[in-house]
């Protein structure tokens, strides 16, 4: 990670810090914190119990600087008050890999956690661990939209769950998806020179399990 993006990210620290204060301290004062739901996130591995990972997570942040592929952030205040500050994916950049090639397939994101926050069973693996799923948004998606072969996705995903459609298009497998963030990581649709019109993110993105 270069200085400038280390900058970047201890700046969106110290911001979602001071929203994250400044917002909890406004809605304490309405006497409304405890009554605000957990928004589901796509957290890193062993953070899939939401309401277990927001009440044990003291928000120090050494799972997202653990994290080898810039694959984890902090949430900022837009993905829900109560999350400020609890490690959430970032797959537009990284793609979570289970740190197979980084750690022999141990999460260094579960093993920085002092808290348990992020904890999985010994035998966990990439396979039987399912951070979120795969969802393609066929308007934005080069491949539907502009029938231009595009098959970015399909080519980045380790696990089968990506299949091609009699017409060259990509399709979701869910049931062999495991949420890694590969097929978004390399997804085109929004990237510049992109000719996809009107996308707020990009074709394919994972989503949590609950939501798709
Ligand atoms: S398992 Fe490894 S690659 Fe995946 S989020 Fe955790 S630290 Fe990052
Ligand atoms: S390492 Fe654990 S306690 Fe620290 S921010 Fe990450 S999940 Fe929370
Ligand atoms: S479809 Fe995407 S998120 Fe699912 S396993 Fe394949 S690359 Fe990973």
């Amino acid at each position: 990670m270069g200085d400038e993006k280390k900058r970047e990210g201890a700046g969106m620290s110290r911001r979602t810090f001071a929203l994250g204060v400044g917002g909890a301290g406004v809605l304490l004062a309405m006497g409304g914190l405890k009554l605000v739901p957990a928004e589901a996130q796509v957290r890193p591995p062993g953070g899939q119990d939401e309401n277990r990972l927001v009440a044990s997570c003291i928000r120090c942040e050494r799972c997202v600087e653990a994290c080898p592929r810039g694959a984890l952030r902090p949430a900022h205040i837009e993905d829900g008050i109560v999350s400020v500050r609890t490690p959430t994916t970032n797959f537009n950049d990284g793609w979570c890999d289970f740190c197979a090639d980084e750690n022999d397939g141990v999460p260094l994101c579960v093993a920085a956690c002092p808290t348990e926050a992020l904890a999985l069973p010994a035998d966990a693996t990439a396979e039987t661990t399912i951070i979120g799923k795969a969802v393609l948004i066929r308007e934005w998606c080069l491949a539907w939209d502009k029938n231009n072969g595009c098959r970015f996705c399909y080519d980045a995903c380790p696990y089968e769950a990506i299949e091609l459609d009699e017409n060259g298009r990509p399709v979701v497998v869910p049931d062999n998806c495991n949420g890694c963030g590969a097929c978004q990581s390399v997804c085109v649709s929004q990237k510049e020179g992109s000719y996809t019109t009107g996308a707020t993110s990009r074709a394919i993105i994972v989503v949590p399990e609950s939501e798709a």
